[in-house]
């Protein structure tokens, strides 16, 4: 059982204050939407908690079983058992995806995994997850489509066993194929029950295919509004006006 815990967490980018006080806790186990309006502050949360040297922390506090997490470093961070997704869009030539995930594997348990270990689990989370065996030899995110992008980043989390996984769902990288990954991703490590989960969206249609335990909105830096999944159905019915009138 591992908890992630956000108190009174304020934030600011460039001197200007982006994140107001926010105050959030997930438990392994756990699925959580955090939802809201583009500019309210969400990628800004995500980027605080992985470490990201843009955002400064100016009060507040995040633990990970009461650990402090933001006096760690970024590698610290995920050898804590904190998986952020956003940490390596980048195109890399000539590194395979098989060789930047032992390599992640290897950053994460502190010691490479024997190289014919690595090959059966990386074999068994790909046909797990229903991707096609060619994938691994791919140059990372090289041409990788929005479901490829995806599967990837859930193939991290099946390999990697986050205790606390923060997936920051861009709105643009979301088609049809990127939507139905990552929401069957998130299911089954819900189902697990070993992953707690901060799935990040814009995006209310997720919630007709992820099924979060709690939903949290978002609104010019900090949490307005709280409640179980019948809140994302309100959210899709009536969008997120109310929220953005009552900040303005
Ligand atoms: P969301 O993910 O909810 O759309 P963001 O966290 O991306 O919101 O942005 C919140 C606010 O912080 C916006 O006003 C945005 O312009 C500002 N902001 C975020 N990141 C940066 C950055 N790296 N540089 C300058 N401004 C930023
Ligand atoms: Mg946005
Ligand atoms: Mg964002």
């Amino acid at each position: 059982m591992s908890t992630l815990e956000i108190r009174d967490l304020h934030v600011a980018v460039e001197d200007k204050e982006i994140l107001r006080g926010v105050n959030l806790t997930v438990r392994s186990g756990e699925t959580h939407a955090l939802m809201g309006p583009n500019g309210s502050g969400k990628s800004t949360l995500a980027y605080a908690i992985a470490g990201h040297p843009k955002y400064t922390i100016t009060s507040g506090t995040v633990t990970l079983d009461g650990e402090d997490v933001l006096s760690m470093t970024v590698d610290e961070r995920a050898r804590a058992g904190l998986f952020l997704a956003m940490q390596y869009p980048v195109e890399v030539p000539g590194v395979s995806v098989s060789n930047f995930l032992r390599s992640a594997v290897t950053a994460v348990r502190g010691e490479a995994p024997k190289l014919r270990t690595f090959t059966k689990e990386l074999k068994q989370g790909m046909e797990a997850l229903s991707i096609d065996s060619a994938f691994a030899q791919r140059n990372l995110n090289e041409g990788f489509s929005g479901g490829e992008k995806k599967r990837h980043e859930i193939l991290q989390l099946e390999l990697l066993k986050p205790k606390i996984a923060i997936l920051d769902e861009t709105d643009s990288g979301l088609d049809v194929d990127a939507l139905r990954v990552v929401s069957e991703g998130v299911n089954r490590f819900g189902a697990e029950g070993d992953t707690g989960v901060l799935l990040i969206t814009h995006y209310t249609r997720i919630l007709r295919y992820v099924k979060p335990d709690f939903v949290h909105v978002f609104s010019a830096g900090r949490i307005v509004e709280e409640g179980g999944p019948e809140l994302a159905d309100k959210l899709e019915a009536e969008g997120y006006e109310r929220y953005t009138k009552a900040s303005a």
